[in-house]
């Protein structure tokens, strides 16, 4: 009924193996290789094709492709997989199967042609592993085509487009815009302007970072690469709005001063050069805390850190836009407050175009931050100064922020809780001191500054009761230079503890000199000790040693510490040191007294014997009633305490008059006497002039 053998000849001759069904779908016959390879003897035929087949490829077979078959006569590349009988039954041999009817020698049939499916099988898997691992990346991927008008398409993409855009793949292929549509209209332009670009130089490579439209806070970034074709290319598209956050979060941080959370000093050279290179008119205000290391030094570390976060607050607080004078318009970036380290801070005013308005803010800043800050449950009061420069065309930021430091320095000087403007001046007088700071140095290692000495006088006797040491500089080219220039240079150099101690050697070794020689000397000699020197632990055991050396008794020597230091001796570092000086037996002077901020309450609580007027209350002491008062307060206190108290700068019989009338038994001044070189010393000593009140005012 069938001749296998008939077609045998024919079919043999093509590559592959070959099946031959009936028209009932069962096998009429097959190539000998092929029944080997499955394992079938001869005697195979006449079973139906569906059941040589593995079961999962003979359902298929049986539903669908043998009544294509039977239906069309033809079936083109299709993937069956063939039982093997010596195997399992689910293990098959794949095989790419095409199959025509024919009925070439009268029998009606069907002859399948078929090659090894293994490698086909392969591919799928491999494009299946491939789809996969598109599908599972952590971005997109996205071909792009631009046609002969310069419109996109996205001939393919990835289904993470959804994520990414909110469009599907099939949705980006079928309709472009909807994908363009979704794309903030300034990342479409980027888009079409980067592939039109990329199209007319012909870049290989290309990438653009687009935004999703109504999510300006996403960052897509589509790095491109030309396929084959130069219309074409294959992107990538990578969420980078964490990254890009992460970045601006370390970028923040480096700008960033970590304990008050300002700007810092990068941070403001940039906004000050932005400013420059714009053009904009602008002040800097730089700011320094006049009292921060006694606060720091006596409360701690971390009292200091909050106190600068205390500052910090108030200057943020005091740049808010609301401002009048601050910028409020959100073309112009706002001022900045920025801290350079330590207790400085500097405040860039913005669209600040004139030294009046630059003032005001000067004004309010040093009101602002004079009020006082609660620091662990204790009011603390601490002024700044301030050295104001305006941007001048063609100056730079180091230039700026140099001038407005000096100008904060002459703040300082002039006197503390102040601002100052600057003026190219000030660098000369920096210059100045800067130059006087190197011929103090040179004049201290020359030995060249000298001990001077002024009488202190019992106002009712006359008789000279005491003596002060004050420093005497001849400078070689510019004559006797004054004490209160070079004294201030050498308290900012540092000069002043070298200062400090050459005086106090120089000073009690003439002294001890002239109680040898047998001069009616007072019992004590006053010397002057700098703030600075007390911050040296070892002063107290050098002073010892210094006047064993002299043969000068501990007793004989007082030190007269400013009132400004008596914030310092209620310092924990300062009192011990002052204390100990006490134990030594020094005795100790409160200097300058009613100048500075301490009270009387706070005498009572001070390590001192001796009280001393200053000079600017007696000066005023006849004419105003607020100093006489005040004179007279101090003297009450002085008396309850048992201090001593001394009047300076006496200069007329009338004020010492009065200042005896109200209590005060010393005096010192030009009524008495100057201050005596060294050598004049013995002879005023020994003068008979009369010094009593008495003799001179019958
Ligand atoms: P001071 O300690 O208050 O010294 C008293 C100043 O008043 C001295 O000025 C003295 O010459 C001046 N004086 C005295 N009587 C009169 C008077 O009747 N009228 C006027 N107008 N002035 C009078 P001097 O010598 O110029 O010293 C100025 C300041 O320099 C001193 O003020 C003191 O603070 C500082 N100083 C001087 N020598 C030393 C020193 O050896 N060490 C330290 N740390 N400071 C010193
Ligand atoms: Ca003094
Ligand atoms: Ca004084």
């Amino acid at each position: 009924m069938h001749s296998p053998a008939l077609a045998a000849p024919q079919l043999s001759a093509l590559p592959g193996h070959w099946l031959r069904l009936d028209a009932g779908g069962r096998v009429l016959g097959a190539d000998a290789a092929l029944l080997a390879r499955l394992g079938r003897s001869g005697s195979a035929e006449g079973q139906p094709f569906g059941s040589w087949l593995t079961p999962a490829s003979s359902v298929l077979w049986v539903t669908a492709l043998w009544p294509a078959l039977a239906s069309q006569g033809r079936l083109m590349e299709v993937l069956i997989d063939l039982a093997v009988q010596t195997a399992g039954p689910a293990e098959g041999w794949p095989a790419l199967s095409s199959w025509v009817a024919r009925t070439d020698d009268g029998v009606p049939s069907f002859v399948g042609l078929l090659m090894p499916g293994q490698e086909r099988k392969r591919l799928l898997a491999e494009l299946r592993l491939a789809r996969d691992s598109l599908e599972s990346m952590p971005g997109a991927v996205l071909q792009i085509q631009a046609d002969a008008g310069g419109r996109l398409h996205f001939p393919y993409a990835s289904s993470q487009l959804l994520d990414l855009f909110g469009v599907t793949p099939l949705q980006a292929l079928s309709a472009p815009q909807r994908l363009l549509d979704a794309l903030a209209p300034a990342s479409r332009a980027a888009l079409e302007r980067t592939v039109a670009e990329a199209l007319a130089t012909d870049l290989a490579r290309w990438m653009v970072v687009l935004t999703p439209r109504g999510h300006p806070e996403r960052r897509v970034e589509l790095a491109a690469r030309r396929a084959a074709q130069p219309t074409l290319w294959h992107g990538v598209l990578t969420d980078v709005s964490e990254r890009e956050s992460l970045q601006h979060e370390l970028r923040q941080r480096a700008e960033t001063d970590a304990l008050t959370r300002l700007p810092n000093r990068p941070a403001l050279l940039a906004h000050i050069r932005q400013r420059l290179d714009a053009g904009q008119p602008f002040a800097l205000l730089f700011m320094d805390c006049d009292r921060f290391k006694q606060i720091n030094d006596s409360l701690g570390h971390d009292a200091g850190d909050e106190l600068l976060r205390h500052l910090a607050q108030r200057l943020r607080h005091g740049l808010r836009p609301a401002d009048a004078l601050m910028s409020v318009s959100p073309e112009v970036p706002a001022s900045v407050a920025a801290r350079l380290g330590g207790d400085e801070f500097v405040v860039l005013a913005d669209g600040v175009a004139d030294a009046a308005a630059a003032s005001a803010i000067a004004d309010r800043l040093v009101l602002a931050m004079a009020r006082p800050y609660t620091l662990r449950g204790m009011e603390l009061v601490a002024s700044v100064s301030v050295g104001m420069v305006m941007a001048e065309p063609g100056s730079t930021a180091e230039q700026l922020m140099r001038d407005a430091d000096t100008a904060m320095y002459e703040a300082k000087r002039r006197s503390r809780g102040g601002w100052v403007l600057f003026e190219p001046e000030m660098h000369q007088r920096v210059a100045r001191s800067l130059a006087l700071e190197g011929d103090l140095r040179q004049a201290l290692q020359a030995g060249q500054v000298r001990a001077a000495f002024q009488p202190i006088i019992e106002i009712a006797s006359g008789r000279v009761v005491g003596m002060e040491a004050l420093a005497r500089w001849h400078h070689p080219v510019r004559g006797e230079v004054p004490p209160a220039q070079f004294i201030p240079v050498a308290e900012e150099s540092g000069l002043i503890v070298e200062l400090g101690e050459a005086m106090l050697r120089t000073a009690c070794t003439r002294f001890a000199g002239w109680r040898q020689q047998g001069l009616r000397l007072p019992a004590r000699l006053s010397v002057n000790l700098s703030r600075a020197q007390l911050s040296d632990r070892n002063l107290p055991a050098r002073l010892g040693e210094l006047l064993a050396e002299c043969g000068l008794p501990c007793s004989a020597l007082q030190l007269e510490v400013t009132e400004s230091m008596a914030m310092a001796m209620g310092d924990a570092s300062a009192r011990p040191l002052l204390l100990a000086l006490r134990a030594l037996g020094v005795q100790l002077s409160l200097d300058d007294f009613g100048t500075g901020h301490s009270s009387l309450a706070a005498l009572q609580h001070l390590p001192v014997q001796q009280v001393k007027i200053d000079r600017a209350f007696v000066q005023e002491i006849e004419t105003s009633a607020y100093h006489r008062a005040l004179v007279q307060a101090a003297l009450q206190v002085a008396k309850a305490l048992s201090l001593e108290v001394v009047a300076e700068g006496v200069e007329t019989a009338a004020q010492a008059r009065l200042l005896a009338e109200l209590g005060c038994t010393r005096a010192q001044g030009w009524l008495y006497a100057r201050a005596l070189e060294a050598d004049a010393v013995a002879g005023f000593l020994a003068s008979e002039v009369p010094r009593v009140l008495g003799d001179q005012h019958p």
